[in-house]
């Protein structure tokens, strides 16, 4: 089996290059920032601060995570609601962030995101997939971007989807969780030892497309 994992901020194109990548190469996609997100869901649901490590821990145990592929798309499930959309507001991003610097948090999604790579030749999209879940994976890329471009490539999807976006905001947000997830004690984002880097600020998504495909396939030969 291969692994292939990325690592990188909020916003530097993982998840749509990595989606381009592994459909290229017949890989199954996997999303893990979504597993986080979905915990995030659930807090605001049961009304459980993101703060208190306890009430998140005693929350745990009712919540069912799990991912689901519809014709090769992944979809969440978060006690058998389908909540892939719900997962991509603001309120959750600033939300999964949080809960993600929970270590019984990171321990009860661990198996989970293992467990992908057992049976299947992945892509796997995080903050710590090369350094923690993942650390004999064949590949490893950290993929980042200068936080104004990633920003403003946020913006743009925003208006895309016909919502209104602040670039200062929407800036200061990724600034604040790019430090929530470097700083935080259990598995902070950083380039895993022997990760490949690539800098997306001045390439189009075509061109980090091609890059990630070349490195993967150097890698697997
Ligand atoms: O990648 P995405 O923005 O969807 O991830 C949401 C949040 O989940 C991130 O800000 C990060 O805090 C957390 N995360 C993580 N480890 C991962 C994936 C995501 O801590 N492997």
């Amino acid at each position: 089996m291969i692994s292939v994992a990325i690592d990188g901020p909020a916003g530097a194109g993982k998840s749509t290059i990595a989606k381009a990548a592994a459909s290229e190469l017949g890989y199954i996609y996997i999303d893990t920032g979504a597993l986080y997100r979905a915990v995030a869901l659930a807090c605001i649901r049961c009304e459980v601060s993101t703060g208190d490590e306890k009430a998140v821990e005693e929350m745990l145990p009712k919540t069912e995570i799990r991912l689901v592929f519809f014709n090769g798309v992944q979809h969440i499930l978060l006690n058998d609601d389908d909540v892939s959309e719900q997962i991509r507001s603001e309120e959750v991003s600033m939300a999964a962030s949080a809960v993600s610097a929970i270590p019984v948090v990171r321990a009860y999604l661990l198996e989970l995101q293992r467990s992908f790579a057992q049976n299947a030749d992945v892509i796997m999209d995080g903050r710590d997939i090369g350094t923690v879940i993942l650390p004999n994976a064949q590949v490893k890329i950290f993929l980042t971007a200068s936080p104004e471009k990633r920003a403003r490539r946020r913006v743009k999807q925003l208006e895309e989807q016909g919502m209104e976006a602040d670039f200062d905001k929407v800036l200061y947000d990724i600034v604040q969780r790019d430090y929530n997830d470097s700083h935080r004690k259990t598995a902070p984002l950083k380039a895993a030892e022997g990760a490949v880097t690539i800098d997306t600020s001045e390439l189009t998504l075509e061109e980090a497309i091609d890059k990630v495909i070349e490195t993967i396939k150097e890698k697997t030969v």
